[in-house]
């Protein structure tokens, strides 16, 4: 089985990661995404929330799972027996990011790590600005899914 698991914060879900799991959707049997759980990161929603945010979004996808996961990411894959990591790619600051990180994991395991190109469209949306819209009260829904809404 072709499992790929896309790891992130989701604070929260953006239309840019939306974008990258509806497109590794065809690639692989199962997407799942994963989002880490760092004990020392101030997150403006709870893990519940992004949770239920990214299975709202998906709720109609079969292949796609949402789960939480603490520690390395190469070994919560073998946990898991996902084979392949997915990752979004937006700017060159991304791509230096990405490399060093796929190398390392490389050279620990044999995950290979799978990059798809952002979308032109949801190119400049990041999580830290959806966070910022949301602090100053501006309309955040044209930046992520109809299921990312606060109470
Ligand atoms: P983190 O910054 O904690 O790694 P994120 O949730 O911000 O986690 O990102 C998870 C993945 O989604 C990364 O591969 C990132 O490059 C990708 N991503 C985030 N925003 C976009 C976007 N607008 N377009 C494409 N990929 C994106």
């Amino acid at each position: 089985m072709k499992r790929a698991l896309f790891p992130g914060s989701f604070d929260p879900l953006t239309l840019g990661h939306f974008d990258i799991i509806s497109r590794g959707v065809p690639l692989f049997d199962e997407v799942v995404v994963a989002i880490g759980i760092n004990a020392d990161k101030n997150y403006m929603f709870t893990l519940e929330e992004r949770k239920k945010f990214i299975e709202e979004a998906f709720k109609n996808e079969p292949k796609v799972k949402v789960v939480t996961y603490k520690g390395m990411t190469i070994d919560f894959c073998k946990e898991i027996k996902a084979d392949f990591i997915l990752r979004g790619l937006r700017n060159p600051a991304d791509f230096e990011f990405e490399k060093a990180i796929a190398h390392t994991n490389r050279r620990l395991s044999k995950i290979e790590t799978v990059f798809l190109l952002t979308a032109a469209k949801t190119s400049y949306i990041s999580s830290s600005i959806v966070r910022d819209v949301i602090r100053n009260k501006g309309d955040y829904k044209v930046l992520v899914p109809d299921s990312v809404r606060i109470k």
